[in-house]
């Protein structure tokens, strides 16, 4: 289990990390969500070593690493951009790390073949050892950067936005290959990204990093339907959040979120007077195939979004410019205190 306990990371003026306690439990596929410039690289590198906490502590298994030098951690790092040796091939690139690794280099060259092969094996690269990797696609780079890792036999690996690089089709296939792999492994991998269906996805638990803090860690769907603060209902791209006062309840103060996907849309002044209820005006409709989106804007600016699906369509026919009803049952409503 890997451990960050109010680790806090400060370059110049700014805070790239503010105090983040964050758990890494054995044997689990973790996403880290987060915007670009949210500190989810930074909050890598410190795990691996490669820049050390202004504060806090940073422990494997109950044991401080924080200070440890980099190559002595055992922690795997597959980069954002790969990072390959153009001039190597596969088979070169990922005995490498075996090679040339400060600690306990490998020397035995039947060893080297062995370990690489299997590993070449463990991401469906048999066979593809000789080409070079300026001969390969975008996929396999991502397997053999995973394989060059993968063939240190590290206690825990961190991947920093791994799909980022690849066309949507083969993201999705990497993302089964990645799980399937882990599970095959029996470590842990901590998977940083900044798009919220790849971290539900992918993760057996999810984090939030938002502003240098982590705003939630939880199952994916518990953070779905149960985001704790409206920054965490933020990233995931599927919440209105708005002020409690546009709404025409006795609500505190503070704001409330609403799914996309549970508000219906009636003809102003038709709504059950027991029904949370905002006024609206529709702006545009967007057809997604299965789903379609409706945009609207509330009296105060705030734009919002409903989510319809075709094969249980609830919308009326909606008019550009044209004010409605928003309404959604009271249980749909979450409330947060305070702003975020
Ligand atoms: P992310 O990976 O989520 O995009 P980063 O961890 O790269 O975010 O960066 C977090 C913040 O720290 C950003 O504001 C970034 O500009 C700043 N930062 C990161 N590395 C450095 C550095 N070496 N020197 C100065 N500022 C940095
Ligand atoms: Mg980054």
């Amino acid at each position: 289990m890997l451990t960050l306990n109010q680790v806090s990371r400060r370059y110049g003026g700014s805070t790239a990390l503010d105090g983040v306690d964050f758990v890494v439990p054995e044997n689990t596929y973790m996403s880290l969500l987060g915007a670009s410039g949210s500190g989810k690289t930074t909050l890598l590198r410190l795990i691996a070593g490669f820049e050390e906490p202004d504060q806090g502590t940073i422990s494997f298994n109950g044991e401080r690493i924080d200070g440890q030098p980099s190559h002595l951690r055992d922690i795997g790092f597959v980069f954002q951009n790969f990072a390959l040796f153009p001039h190597l091939t596969v088979s070169e690139n990922v005995a490498f790390g075996l090679r040339h690794r400060a600690h306990a280099p490998v020397t035995n060259e039947t060893e080297i073949k062995d370990r690489t092969e299997a590993a070449l094996e463990l991401v469906g690269l048999s066979g593809f050892g000789h080409r070079g990797v300026s001969a390969i696609s975008g996929g396999q780079r991502q397997r053999v950067a995973l394989a060059r890792t993968l063939v240190c036999e590290p206690k825990i690996v961190l991947l920093d936005e791994p799909l980022g690089a690849l066309d949507a089709n083969l993201r999705s296939r990497m993302c089964d290959e990645l799980k399937a792999i882990r599970e095959r492994l029996g470590v842990s991998f901590l998977h940083v990204t900044g798009s919220e269906t790849e971290a539900l996805t992918m993760g057996d638990k999810v984090s939030v990093l938002a502003n240098g803090r982590i705003m939630q860690s939880d199952t994916p769907d518990n953070l779905f339907s149960h985001p704790v603060n409206a920054e965490s209902a933020r990233h995931l791209n599927a919440w209105n959040i708005l002020d409690a006062e546009l709404f025409d309840r006795d609500a505190a103060r503070g704001l409330i979120a609403v799914r996309f996907d549970q508000i219906d849309v009636s003809p102003t002044g038709t709504v059950p007077a027991d029904r949370p209820s905002l006024s609206a005006t529709y702006l545009t409709g967007e057809f997604n195939g299965p789903t379609a989106l409706s945009f609207f804007r509330a009296s105060d600016g705030t734009l919002l979004q409903v989510v319809d699906h075709l094969s249980q369509p609830r919308l009326p026919e909606l008019v550009e410019g044209q004010t409605y009803d928003l309404h959604f049952a009271a249980d749909a409503l979450r409330q947060f205190h305070g702003a975020a």
